[in-house]
C-alpha cells in the first residue's frame, strides 16, 4: 500500500484530487467501506477534507471541535482509537450530513508531526469487526505520509477562506521574561531536528538493518561518553547519561522502532514515527518526572536520527542566518557563548528560568531572552519567523504582518530610547536639587566588562565571583581565580571594583560539588556559611583577590552574613592572608576595604555593631525581600506576591540608610530593584546614594534621577511611611508623584 501511496504522492494532480485518490486507496487496502481525512484548522476545528464512503457533499462542510465526537477525541488525545461498536461509545456524535449511521466499526489515528496533531485519519466498516494491531500500525504509518502532505503546505490551495489549517499558523506564546529587549528573526534550533522526507522504504529488510546498526552505534557512543565523564566524578551530567543508557537498552522502545520499520518505513521515518508518539504524550504530560523521562526519550530519538544520517547534533555554524533566534529546550551557558554574538537576535528556552546559568549569560550578552515557553521546540520549525519580547515574556511564532509591524515599531521606539540614554552617558547622575547618586554596575564575567566604560558606570558595585565557578567543569584553582580577578582589575583600571566572595548554595549549585540534600536550600548551607566552615575555599579565593590587587585598591564583601561575628571571622581570614602575602614577599593592595551584604534580616537589629566594624555595606535586596517576606525568589507563585515598595521593606531599607549615615559609612544597594526607575526613586528618597545594577538599567535610572527632586521625594516617602494603617504598597503614590513631576520611568 505504501508503495502505491507514494506513486499517488508523486503524481502531478491537484491537492484535492490527490487526497481523493488516497482515501480510495486506503479504503480498498484496509477492506473498509469508509476512509476519511480530517484536517485540524487554526480555529481548533477539524474539517472533513476527503472521504470515500461518506457523503461527498459533506467534504469541507462537516466540522467538529477538538474533543467532540470520536474524531475530536483522537485529535485531543493524539492516540489511536479502535472500536467494534462505535455508536455505543460515549463520545460518538452523529453528523447527519455524512450518512455514517450505518457503520459500526471505527478505527482512527492522529496525523502527527513533531508531536503536534495536524488531523485525523479514519476508516470505518459496516460489519462489527476488531481491527488488528497490524492494521492500527499500518494506518499510523499511512498517516505519516499525510502529515508530510499537510506540512508541505500543499493543502493551502484548497483551504476555504477564513478556515486556515492549523499547521504553520501564527501562535502567540507566553513565557517568563529573562533578558530585556525585542528580537525579530528566524528560528535556529539549537539542536536541529532531522527532517525526514524519505518515508517509504525501497527495501524493508535493508532499513531494518540500518536501524539495528545505528542503534548499536548510538549505544557505543553513549558508553563512550559515560566512560569519558567518569573522571569528572558523580554529578547530574553522569545521571543523565546513565538514564540515556537505560533507555537505549529499553526493550519496549526498540520493539516499537523495529515494528515501525517493518511496516515499510525507512529507518529514519520509523524513528520519527515512534518519536511522534513520545512527543504527543509529552505535550499532554504534566508530571515533571514523567516529562523529564519523555524528554530523555526524545533526545535519544534525535541521537538515533543523527547516527542514521551522519549529521552533527548541533546547529552548523554556517547555517545560521544573521537574524537568528535560538530555540532550545535547555542550553548550557558555554554553548551560548559558542555562537557568533552578532548573528543572534534572541533566545527562547523551553525549560530555563530567570536564574538558569544560560539566562545570566544571555543578560550579560544583551540577548533578548524568554524562558519557560511550554513545548516551543516542538511547535517551531527551522527557519520559522519568530519574535521575542524579553521584557514581557511574549513570543510570537509565525506572526501575521500587523503583529510583526507592531513589534518592529516597539523595537524602533526602544532603540530611540536607548539613543536618548546614550546621550546621557557623559552627564552625571545628579538630581535637580543637586544630590549626586553613584551609579555602579553588577558584573560577574569578562564579557560584562566593556559595559563599564560604555555606560560610564562609577564602579563595579558587585562582582559575583560564583559565576566563574558555576561555568567551570571543576573547581577553579587559585591561579585561575587570580587570572580572572586580575583581568577584571586590568579592564577597569580607573574605577573601583567590589568583589563578592563565593555565594553558592541555594539556587546557585556547582555541578562538580556534591550537594547535600537540603530540605530548604535557601535557608541552608550557603555563601559565607560554607566559607567559614571550609576556610580553605575562602582562603584560596581571598588570596587570589589580594594578589590580583597588588599595588591597587580593592573592595571585598561577604554575602549572607547573619551576625556580625561572621564578619569578624571573615576579616580574621583576610588578615591571615595579608600576613601570608607579606611573609612571602608579595606586594599588598594599596587600599583594602571590607564590607558586608545586608540581605539577611537579622542584621537589621545589629546595624550599630555592624556599621562600626565595616568599611561599607551593600544591600542585597533580592535576598532581603525573600527572607523578610519568607517568599522564595525563584518560585513563580510567590516571587512577586509582595512588593518591595511596601512599608515593611521600605522601613527596613530606611533603617539601613539611616544607620549608615549616622555611622558615616557608605551604603549602596545592588539587588534588582536598584535598576528599576520607580524603585530607584524610593531608594534615593530613603537616603541611598549609590545603586548597583545591570548595565542596561543605568540609562533609564540616570534619566529618572536627573529629573527628580530628592528633597521632595524624601518628604513624600517619609510622610507616607510615618502613617499608620494597612497599606500593601506605596507604588500608587510614588507613581502619582512621578507622573506629577514628569519623571521618565
Ligand atoms: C541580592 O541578593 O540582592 C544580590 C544582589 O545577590 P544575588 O542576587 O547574587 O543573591
Ligand atoms: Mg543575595
Amino acid at each position: 500500500m505504501l508503495r502505491r501511496l507514494r506513486e499517488v504522492m508523486a503524481r502531478p494532480v491537484s491537492a484535492q484530487a490527490r487526497l481523493d485518490e488516497i482515501v480510495v486507496l486506503i479504503a480498498s487496502n484496509m477492506v473498509a467501506e469508509v476512509c476519511s481525512v480530517y484536517v485540524l484548522r487554526a480555529d481548533g476545528r477539524l474539517e472533513l477534507y476527503a472521504t470515500e464512503g461518506l457523503n461527498r457533499e459533506a467534504v469541507h462542510l462537516t466540522t467538529m471541535r477538538a474533543g467532540e465526537g470520536l474524531v475530536g477525541a483522537i485529535a485531543e488525545s493524539a492516540e489511536p482509537l479502535s472500536l467494534s461498536d462505535a455508536q455505543a461509545h460515549p463520545a460518538f456524535s452523529y453528523k447527519p450530513e455524512t450518512g455514517e449511521e450505518i457503520y459500526n466499526s471505527f478505527l482512527g489515528v492522529p496525523i502527527l508531526r513533531g508531536g503536534n496533531t495536524l488531523g485525523v485519519l479514519v476508516v470505518q466498516n459496516r460489519a462489527r469487526r476488531t481491527y488488528s494491531e497490524e492494521e492500527v500500525e499500518a494506518l499510523q504509518t499511512t498517516a505519516m505520509l499525510l502529515a508530510e502532505m499537510v506540512a508541505s503546505g500543499e493543502l493551502q490551495t484548497i483551504v476555504k477562506p477564513g478556515a486556515d489549517i492549523a499547521v504553520r499558523r501564527p501562535i502567540a506564546l507566553k513565557g517568563a521574561p529573562i533578558a530585556e529587549g525585542i528580537g525579530l528573526g528566524h528560528v535556529v534550533l539549537h539542536e536541529p531536528r532531522i527532517i525526514v522526507t524519505q518515508i517509504v522504504a525501497e527495501d524493508t529488510q535493508r532499513e531494518i538493518g540500518r536501524l539495528e546498526k545505528a542503534i548499536e552505534e548510538m549505544r557505543a557512543s553513549i558508553d563512550q561518553l559515560i566512560e569519558s565523564s567518569e573522571h569528572a566524578g558523580p554529578g547530574e551530567h553522569r545521571d543523565v547519561l546513565e538514564t540515556f543508557r537505560m533507555f537505549a537498552h529499553d526493550r519496549g522502545w526498540l520493539k516499537r522502532l523495529r515494528e515501525a520499520a517493518s511496516t515499510g518505513l525507512t529507518a529514519e521515518a520509523a524513528v520519527e514515527r515512534v518519536q511522534n508518539d513520545a512527543r504527543a504524550k509529552l505535550q499532554r504530560q504534566t508530571d515533571p518526572y514523567l516529562r523529564e523521562r519523555l524528554h530523555d526519550l526524545d533526545d535519544l530519538a534525535n541521537r538515533l536520527l543523527h547516527h542514521l544520517t551522519g549529521k552533527s547534533l548541533v546547529a552548523a555554524r554556517e547555517d545560521i542566518p544573521d537574524n537568528a533566534i535560538l530555540v532550545a529546550r535547555t542550553m548550557g551557558p558555554a554553548a551560548l557563548l559558542d555562537y557568533e554574538r552578532a548573528r543572534l537576535r534572541g533566545l527562547v528556552l523551553e525549560d530555563g528560568g530567570a536564574s538558569s546559568h544560560v539566562a545570566i549569560i544571555a543578560r550579560a550578552l544583551g540577548i533578548p531572552c524568554v524562558g519557560e515557553v511550554a513545548n516551543i521546540t516542538t511547535l517551531v520549525e527551522q527557519g520559522d519567523a519568530i519574535i521575542v519580547d524579553g521584557s514581557t515574556g511574549e513570543v510570537q511564532l509565525r506572526p501575521q504582518a500587523d503583529v510583526e509591524s507592531a513589534y518592529a515599531e516597539k523595537a524602533r521606539l526602544r532603540a530611540r530610547r536607548q539613543e536618548r540614554y546614550r546621550q546621557l552617558v557623559d552627564l552625571p547622575a545628579v538630581t535637580v536639587d543637586g544630590v549626586e547618586i553613584g551609579l555602579h554596575m553588577n558584573a560577574g564575567l569578562l564579557i560584562d566588562l566593556p559595559h563599564v566604560a560604555e555606560m560610564n558606570a562609577d564602579s563595579i558595585g558587585l562582582f559575583r565571583t560564583e559565576l566563574q565557578f558555576m561555568l567551570a567543569a571543576n573547581f577553579p584553582r587559585t591561579s585561575q581565580q587570580y587570572e580572572l580577578y586580575r583581568a577584571v582589575l586590568d579592564a577597569v583600571p580607573d574605577r573601583p571594583v567590589t568583589f563578592r566572595t563565593l555565594d553558592i548554595g541555594g539556587d546557585k549549585v556547582l555541578p562538580y560539588m556534591s550537594t547535600l540534600d537540603e530540605e530548604n536550600p535557601a535557608l541552608g548551607w550557603r555563601a559565607i556559611r560554607i566559607g567559614l566552615d571550609r576556610p580553605g575555599l575562602l582562603r584560596s579565593q581571598l588570596r587570589a583577590m589580594l594578589r590580583a590587587a597588588e599595588g591597587r585598591d580593592i573592595r571585598i564583601m561577604f554575602p549572607m552574613v547573619a551576625m556580625v561575628e561572621e564578619f569578624d571571622a571573615a576579616r580574621a581570614i583576610v588578615d591571615r592572608e595579608l600576613a601570608h602575602l607579606t611573609r612571602h614577599g608579595y606586594k599588598l593592595p594599596r587600599g583594602l576595604q571590607l564590607g558586608v551584604m545586608i540581605e539577611v534580616p537579622s542584621l537589621l537589629w545589629q546595624l550599630d555593631e555592624l556599621m562600626s566594624r565595616v568599611d561599607f555595606v551593600s544591600v542585597g535586596s533580592n535576598d532581603l525581600m525573600q527572607y523578610l517576606y519568607a517568599a522564595d525568589r525563584d518560585n513563580k507563585r510567590v516571587a512577586s506576591r509582595f512588593d518591595p515598595l511596601s512599608p515593611p521593606m521600605l522601613r527596613s531599607l530606611k533603617l539601613i540608610a539611616d544607620a549608615a549615615v549616622a555611622a558615616g559609612k557608605p551604603a549602596t544597594l545592588c539587588g534588582e530593584i536598584g535598576g528599576r526607575p520607580l524603585e530607584a526613586l524610593a531608594l534615593v528618597a530613603l537616603g541611598f546614594r549609590g545603586l548597583s545594577m545591570s548595565p542596561a538599567s543605568i540609562g533609564p535610572v540616570k534619566a529618572m534621577i536627573r529629573a527628580m527632586n530628592a528633597g521632595q521625594a524624601s518628604r513624600l516617602v517619609n510622610a507616607l511611611l510615618a502613617r499608620r494603617g494597612a497599606v500593601a504598597s506605596l507604588r500608587p503614590q510614588l507613581m502619582e508623584f512621578a507622573q506629577a513631576h514628569d519623571l521618565p520611568l
